[in-house]
């Protein structure tokens, strides 16, 4: 270079031509990275939605046609993982990307995101409104919702699913946009499993809010501001109380009472489920050695168990414990398990467990019956005394003849099982008294009492008693 083209040659080979080299090489590893493949799925990764969100943002304007972006994630698949091990839930992760790939178009764009989540991206629209993207989610989750085999058996799953449309953006740009789509996700998430919820700058706020709870939550356990709230459950029959349920609120210093449905599901990643029921059980028993010392008639409390503590092969151990330590009997205390976590119960120490509680003559309810697919053979396997029906049957039952059809099959069945019936979320006194005339023995739900802090339950007991005692009788027993 110096001998044939001087000095601006020698600075060409020298500074310039490697540059040039070097982002050439960065540009094609990029491209390389789009077209980068999930190895479980098959499908690209969260680049390529994010390129593909901001070609279509680009083209708006001209085309008039706007896209919009979903995230969605199988519902309580730590737990799946949990139990069936790594592998078979990547399999089972392979069969909803196989779905979710047949359910969309051809020209959607569907990525794997990190932890499990899914992002797809729609070909622009002429209509992507909320109304659309609410019937495009609502498909996809039936979908979805078909039994997959797990392990030579079926098991159920949900998912939940966020999205942002372009109308709402904060920001024109893919990320900006697949990051919204993204909170309205976790949103929908901790709403519940099978929520859908779309992005709105309040999902920000709200998602921003429940981060820096979490944050909180495991100090909130151990400085007493984690404290049970209780809601009587009543006989059909004779209108009696016959237990209370404790329900977890968090007595939170600057942001007031904060309901489970905000801090549940920061306690379970952090695996802090058995430490709540520690917490809950000892401060129920503790309530009730104090009413029952009052002279109050509450037979019982019933404190809800998730299947990481139920795990725990030690529990019935705790439990009498605790019994023991407040001076009350085994049939004081009613242990609440999901009906999916029976119906996920291939688990030998979860079935020994329950099995374990009962012999000792604790009360076992079925929460949420009817949502969890427990075969009947299952219910009839575990200890199970009484199952609770989930609101969703009881709502308007006094109107709905469907409703009134599913009642009366599942009291039926569980006559049949020799089970106990109690119907949550009873909200009317039509809904109350259906149910008492269809045979259902207790009910609880805000038509008798929203759960009340155990300050309140001394006055609400005594107004109730005297209540009952001159009321007249309703439901089947009435004559
Ligand atoms: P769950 O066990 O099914 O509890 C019943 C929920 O329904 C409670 O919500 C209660 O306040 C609400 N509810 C009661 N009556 C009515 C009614 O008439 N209408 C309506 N719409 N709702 C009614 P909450 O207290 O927000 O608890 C939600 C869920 O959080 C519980 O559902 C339970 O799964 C979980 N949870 C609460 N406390 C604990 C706990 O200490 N440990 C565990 N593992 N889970 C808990
Ligand atoms: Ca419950
Ligand atoms: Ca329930």
């Amino acid at each position: 270079g110096y001998w044939y083209g001087g000095e601006g040659l020698v600075l060409y080979m020298a500074l310039i031509l490697p540059a040039t080299l070097a982002v050439a090489r960065l540009y094609s590893a990029s491209e390389a990275h789009l077209d980068a493949r999930d190895g479980v799925t098959g499908f690209v990764l969260k680049k390529a939605a994010v390129q593909r969100l901001d070609q279509h943002l680009l083209k708006e304007k001209v085309s008039g046609m706007a896209s919009a972006v979903l995230v969605l994630g199988v519902d309580d698949f730590m737990a799946l993982e949990q139990q069936y091990g790594t592998t078979a839930s990547n399999e089972v992760l392979r069969q909803v990307s196989e779905r979710l790939a047949s359910t969309m178009r051809t020209d959607d764009l569907v990525a794997r995101l990190d932890d499990h989540e899914f992002a797809v991206v729609l070909a622009p629209m002429r209509r992507s409104d909320l109304e659309t993207l609410i019937q495009i989610s609502a498909r996809i989750q039936k979908t979805l919702s078909d039994p997959y085999s797990i392990d030579a058996s079926s098991t159920y799953l949900s998912v939940s699913i966020g999205f942002c449309t372009t109308s709402r953006l904060p920001a024109r740009d893919g990320s900006t946009m697949l990051e919204c789509a993204e909170s309205a996700y976790k949103c929908a998430q901790s709403n519940g499993a099978g929520s859908i919820r779309a992005f709105s700058p309040e999902t920000k706020r709200v998602a921003r809010a429940r981060e820096e709870l979490a944050t909180e939550v495991a100090a909130a356990l151990n400085t007493g501001q984690i404290v049970p709230w209780f809601q009587p459950q009543i006989s059909t029959d004779t209108g009696a109380i016959t237990g209370l349920e404790a329900l977890a609120r968090w007595d939170h210093p600057s942001r007031g009472l904060v309901a489970p449905v905000d801090f549940l599901p920061a306690m379970e990643q952090q695996n802090l489920m058995e430490r709540l029921s520690e917490v809950m059980l000892s401060q129920s028993l503790s309530a009730l050695r104090e009413w029952q010392s009052d002279g109050l008639n509450i037979p019982s409390v019933s404190v809800n168990f998730s299947s990481a503590e139920l795990r725990n092969p030690m529990i019935c151990e705790k439990i009498r414990w605790e019994l023991d330590r407040f001076n009350l009997a085994p049939g004081n205390l009613c242990v609440e398990i999901l009906e999916n976590v029976v119906a996920s119960a291939e688990d030998d120490v979860i079935n020994r467990n329950i099995a374990a509680l009962a012999d000792i003559g604790c009360k076992i309810d079925l929460d949420d019956f009817g949502t969890g697919h427990a075969a009947i053979a299952s219910i009839r396997r575990f200890a199970i005394n009484r199952i609770k029906i989930d609101r969703s049957f009881v709502t308007r039952v006094d109107k709905d003849r469907d409703q009134q059809s599913m009642i009366t099959a599942i009291l039926t069945m569980a006559e049949r099982l020799q089970l106990e019936t109690l119907a949550e979320g009873v909200e009317t006194i039509g809904e109350h008294a259906m149910m008492a005339q269809l045979g259902c023995g207790y009910v609880q739900g805000f038509s008798i009492a929203r759960p009340m802090p155990a300050s309140d339950v001394v006055a609400w007991v005594e107004a109730h008693t005297s209540k009952t005692a001159i009321a007249p009788k309703i439901g089947k027993w009435a004559s």
